[in-house]
């Protein structure tokens, strides 16, 4: 399965080796399990793990290694582990259960997962991911996960972009937050029996790096300013995605490339960089003083109905507000999506559903006062569903006062804190009128390189969660990260590292008082003392704003090769800016905010270079990522055969120097074909 590396760019002849285990796809986990060594209990309480991150993925992971008896040191920036940006997830989280009986199975959740992903993902993880979904629900449910349910207690699912089947679980648009707080009830009985010490308020800001396998981290602590070190026999990172390059994003305002980009500077291949989706329903940019957007979960596009009107004329009268979208009568909208691609219509995939709400707005027909956004209409399901409970209440079907009423009773039902959210956003009543959205920036497919054990080039550091380049390929399909993110910490990486581990069971603490620890937290307090004495000119949001424009403009969703090398030289010249002329307000030994920021930023600026470095060398189109070079006659994204691989970043002292190599991705049990979603 394993790559040789040959190109005619920069790259190298390191074979990446991926260690997917031999054997039939649908055998591999389980025999690797059956084979790997184990630690025994008793050498369990002798090894320290460090968990950066406590998220679904390093909550779930930081719980499940010290159930398992190891010594967990478990970080994170905000004051709990609550608080991590997965809180934030709406809409719900894939399983291969089949409850609804309609056709779901292992194999094809692996299917839609690979096919989402535009080919670019690797067999075996998905397959693995595919397999362990199923325990991930039960895992939650004894936790107590009050997920959605049916009339007659059985689980209830729903449909995200991509698929022909039913297979996601959720509770109301606040699947994330139930499933945070289980996984954070998990972590506090191990706190409780001292198995896991929580660092609250710590900012990793290096990975420590000793006789070639990651010994431990430096840290801050942000409310005291203090940098600490900390040791352990492996580290793992589930620090979350990068999203917020972009400045603009639907992520949570702390989410950061630091703990990954710090590892990659250490020796960690970053996978993929310019992987970012695109999120299709998002309430749109409405001006230059915004901080932050907000993701309109795709659970709404289960019912909600997608179009801009069929003429000209209407839209500009709409811009106008001479007319309203509900005076538009059906023949003169455009569903574009349902038009397009009748097989799959609204639930398409992500990028499908970007792309296509991008060109109608390009060709003029957005409904906004910037001409940037579609709408999301739920008319239709309101009527459909106000009939049916009319109907089953043995009230008159045909009153549309009643069945309104009724109909909006049922989306009240399952969406109703979204409705709540736009309304108190947009100061508009989605019950009544369209809701008007726009794609944005929303999650991150690349990340730090991981082989089939999750652990990245350093030996002794894994990244899961969306910090890893996961098993997304181009394209994560709806409802994924939560699986994968859950998948990696409660049911993967607890064995793979064991494997590991299990040659550590005498070596003893690991000293923090070493050349290594030295350098690393010399390095980390010269960054943070250069910032906060530059007093240059400009705020650190000054330089994110800027960086996020070139960012959208040239490596966004149309990427061309002359904009990706514009972007190159500007991001850099950026950055030289940024370290010359920065002000950091405050001082060093407190909270300070300000700090914590332009640290995150000095990384991103670094990032943001390779992501467009990355972007160019893809000569082809795959998932959102529409190369204008490379399309098809219809405008589709065209693949070509030749970028079959993962591409994996060697830093070089620089972003400019940073050198490919390729995972060549060899799909055995699926045939990669056209990906068509009519
Ligand atoms: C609005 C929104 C809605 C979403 N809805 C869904 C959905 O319905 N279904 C779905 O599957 N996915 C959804 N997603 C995606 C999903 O929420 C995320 O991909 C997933 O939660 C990421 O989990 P994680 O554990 O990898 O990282 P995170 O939850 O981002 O956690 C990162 C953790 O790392 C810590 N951290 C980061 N850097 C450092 C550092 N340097 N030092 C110390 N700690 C650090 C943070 O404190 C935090 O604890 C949604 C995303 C958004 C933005």
């Amino acid at each position: 399965m394993l790559s040789i590396i040959t190109s005619t760019k920069k790259t190298s002849n390191m074979a990446l080796d991926s260690k997917i285990p031999k054997g039939p796809l649908a055998d591999k986990w389980t025999n690797y399990k059956n084979n790997i060594n184990l630690v025994n209990p008793a050498n369990k309480r002798n090894i320290d793990v460090i968990v950066v991150g406590t998220g679904l993925a390093g909550g779930s992971a930081a719980a499940t290694l010290a159930e398992l008896g190891y010594n967990v040191k478990a970080f994170c920036f905000q004051d709990s582990p609550r608080r991590a940006h997965s809180i934030a997830a709406q809409g719900g989280i894939n399983a291969a259960k089949n409850y609804q009986g309609d056709g779901d199975s292992t194999y094809r959740l692996f299917y839609d997962t690979v096919k989402g992903g535009d080919y670019r993902s690797r067999e075996a993880n998905v397959y693995r991911l595919a397999e362990v979904s199923a325990n991930i629900i039960d895992q939650c449910v004894a936790q107590g996960v009050p997920f959605a349910r049916e009339y007659g207690g059985y689980l209830d699912n729903r449909s995200f972009g991509g698929v022909l089947v039913s297979r996601t679980f959720y509770a109301a648009g606040q699947t994330g937050q139930q499933l945070l707080l289980g996984a954070y009830s998990a972590m506090n009985r191990q706190i409780g029996r001292g198995k896991i010490t929580m660092y609250n308020r710590h900012e990793m800001l290096d990975v420590v790096v000793v006789g070639g396998k990651a010994r431990g981290i430096i840290a801050r602590n942000l409310v005291t300013g203090e940098v600490e070190r900390h040791s352990a026999h492996a580290v793992v990172l589930g620090t979350g995605g990068y999203g917020n390059v972009f400045f603009l994003s639907t992520n949570a305002m702390g989410s950061n490339v630091t703990a990954a980009w710090k590892a990659h500077k250490r020796g960690a291949f970053f996978a993929n960089p310019c992987y970012t989706q695109i999120h299709p329903t998002c309430i749109p940019v409405s001006g230059e003083h915004q901080s932050k957007l907000t993701l309109m979960s795709e659970s709404l596009r289960n019912d909600g109905r997608i179009w801009v009107p069929k003429n000209m004329d209407d839209v500009l009268a709409i811009r106008e507000g001479k007319l309203k979208p509900t005076d538009i009568p059906a023949e003169n909208r455009d569903y574009y999506l349902e038009r397009r691609y009748p097989a799959f219509g609204n639930l398409v995939p992500r990028d499908v559903a970007s792309r296509a709400a991008k060109e109608r707005c390009d060709a003029g027909y957005g409904v906004n006062r910037t001409g940037e956004a579609v709408f999301l209409d739920f008319a239709s399901a309101i009527e459909r569903y106000g009939k049916e409970r009319a109907h089953i209440r043995g009230f008159d079907e045909n009153d549309p006062k009643i069945v309104k009423k009724f109909g909006q009773e049922v989306i009240k039902e399952k969406y109703g804190n979204l409705f709540q959210m736009y309304e108190k956003i947009v100061d508009q009543n989605p019950y009544e009128t369209p809701m008007m959205i726009y794609p944005a920036v929303h999650y991150t497919m690349g990340g730090l390189w991981v082989d089939y054990n999750l652990m990245t080039t350093v030996p002794g550091l894994y990244c899961i969660g969306e910090a890893n380049f996961s098993d997304h390929g181009a394209n994560r399909l709806g409802a994924s990260a939560l699986m994968q993110g859950l998948a990696d910490g409660y049911f993967v990486l607890p064995y793979t590292i064991g494997d590991y581990l299990s040659q550590d069971i005498r070596t003893g603490k690991i000293p923090t008082d070493t050349p290594e620890f030295d350098e690393a937290e010399k390095n980390v307090k010269d960054s943070l003392e250069h910032l906060i004495n530059n007093n240059g000119a400009h705020s650190v949001d000054h330089f994110h704003k800027k960086l996020g424009k070139i960012m959208w403009n040239k490596c966004g969703m149309a990427r061309n090769a002359q904009g990706l090398k514009e972007a190159i030289v500007e991001i850099a010249a950026l950055r030289e800016e940024f370290w010359k002329d920065v002000r950091v307000p405050g001082v060093l030994n407190e909270y300070n905010e300000e700090l914590a920021k332009a640290m995150r930023v000095a990384d991103y600026l670094e990032l943001g270079e390779l992501f467009a470095k990355d972007a160019l060398e893809r000569e082809e189109s795959a998932g959102g990522h529409f190369r204008e070079e490379f399309q098809t006659e219809e405008g589709e994204a065209l693949r070509r055969p030749e970028f079959q691989y993962v591409a994996a970043w060697e830093y070089k002292g620089t972003p400019k120097d940073a050198v490919l190599h390729k995972e060549e991705l060899e799909f055995e049990n699926i045939e990669v074909k056209e990906r068509s979603y009519k």
